[in-house]
């Protein structure tokens, strides 16, 4: 067996959605949303599925989505991006993030990570036989610093992997930290891989900026969407990747083997709902700052310390001011005497963890809030939240 893969434990999601499931707690673990999403763009999907074309699509995605693709991108972001060369559906970001660290990779090749980390890229790195470099974000901004950037950052380095806005910390990296690394992208000859599938998903009138928009990092960066999370469907699972035409025939070199395609049904939904209205991703957003407000002023209520959402279905808790300093324990803790499932944000770190961060997720409705609350109970008022 390959160790890379064969001595991981299940993730952390799978681990705490299962827990809920046994246990009969709310899960605002694992980051999904607990309504239906739109009706129009599960609509189209169905019709596909009836009258449309069930065989295999092209391998880079229908043509009409990866059209879709470049309009939304040049509409929403300013990309200017070729639908033939530039573009490529994936099943899920996920499939597009082993495509392209799989195929970008060579045994030897150092690259540059940052912890919290999504699951997924540890593994897929090593796997590709690149050795990692991670630095570590802290709480409460989980910012980047020059100091640390340049203890990594070498002529060794080959890539560099970045999510923004990250999951789990959802924050969104300032103008300046991205500045910051594309000038190390630059000055290191580096390609960036850049995970932004929380894009559409920022609050408080923040515009994403994706990085590949950076002087200097068009032609060395690759972007991954997922119309999972700008559509709420996370069980989708269609996924993008684009880059500059040399990453892109490397990427595609890994993805005819990976998956091949995605289900042509989904890809026509997707291609429709890329077309929807500024109307449409603006409410979206706003109902997603709605519930991540309700669910922070309960919290503030119940005297919960809390980090700032800035972006993603994620808002964070400091456990520390209530004693706790072992976030997995506080998770144990909380769905089997509470009922309520939540992340421990030391899952995304390799070494040297956070510990006192803990991730709910607020895509829900009023009344799973309003439960969640209720269960979680009053923190200030000593119902069995201080730590002995
Ligand atoms: N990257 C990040 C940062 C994510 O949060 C997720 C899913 N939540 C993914 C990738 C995977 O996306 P998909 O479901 O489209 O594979
Ligand atoms: N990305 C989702 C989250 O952060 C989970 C995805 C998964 O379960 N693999 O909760």
């Amino acid at each position: 067996m390959n160790p890379v893969f064969a001595t991981l434990p299940t993730t952390i999601f799978t681990v705490m959605s299962g827990l809920a499931r046994d246990l009969g707690a709310i899960n605002l673990g694992q980051g999904f949303p607990d309504d239906p999403g739109p009706e129009d763009v599960r609509r189209r999907a169905a019709e596909a599925v009836l009258d449309g074309d069930n065989q295999y699509p092209p391998m880079l995605g229908l043509p009409a989505l990866r059209g879709a693709i470049a309009a939304h991108y040049r509409h929403h972001q300013a990309l200017d991006l070729d639908p033939q060369t530039e573009v490529m559906v994936t099943s899920g970001a996920t499939e597009a993030l082993a495509s392209a660290l799989l195929s970008l990779i060579a045994p030897g090749d150092e690259v540059v990570l940052f912890a919290p980390l999504y699951d997924a890229y540890l593994p897929l790195v090593r796997q590709a036989g690149g050795v990692p470099r991670i630095v570590n974000l802290r709480p409460p901004h989980f910012g980047l610093e020059e100091e640390a950037l340049a203890r990594v950052f070498s002529d060794r380095t080959k890539l560099v992997v970045l999510n923004n806005p990250l999951n789990p910390s959802a924050t969104v990296l300032s103008g300046e930290d991205l500045a910051l690394l594309a000038r190390f992208c630059t000055r290191h000859d580096v390609t960036a891989v850049c995970d932004e599938v929380w894009e559409h998903i920022v609050f408080d009138g923040a515009a994403h900026v994706p990085l590949m928009a950076l002087p200097g990092m068009r032609n060395r960066t690759v972007k991954i969407g997922s119309a999972g999370k700008i559509f709420g469907l996370t069980g989708w699972k269609v996924g993008f990747v684009m880059a500059a035409p040399p990453l892109l025939r490397a990427i595609a070199g890994a993805h005819q083997f990976l998956t091949f395609t995605t289900a042509p049904c989904l890809q026509e939904a997707v291609a429709y709902g890329l077309g929807k209205s500024d109307a449409y991703f603006s409410e979206m957003r706003a109902r997603f700052a709605r519930s991540r407000d309700r669910l922070s002023a309960g919290l503030a209520e119940r005297g919960f310390t809390l980090l700032q959402s800035a972006g993603t279905y994620f808002l964070n808790i400091d456990i520390a001011p209530l004693g706790f300093t072992d976030d997995v324990a506080f998770c144990d803790t909380l769905v089997r005497r509470h009922g309520v499932a939540a992340i421990p944000v030391s899952a995304f770190y390799d070494a040297d963890p956070v510990r006192h961060v803990v991730r709910l997720c607020f895509a829900k409705s009023d009344a799973t809030l309003d439960a969640a609350l209720d269960r979680l109970g009053d923190a200030a008022g000593g119902t069995g939240w201080r730590a002995a």
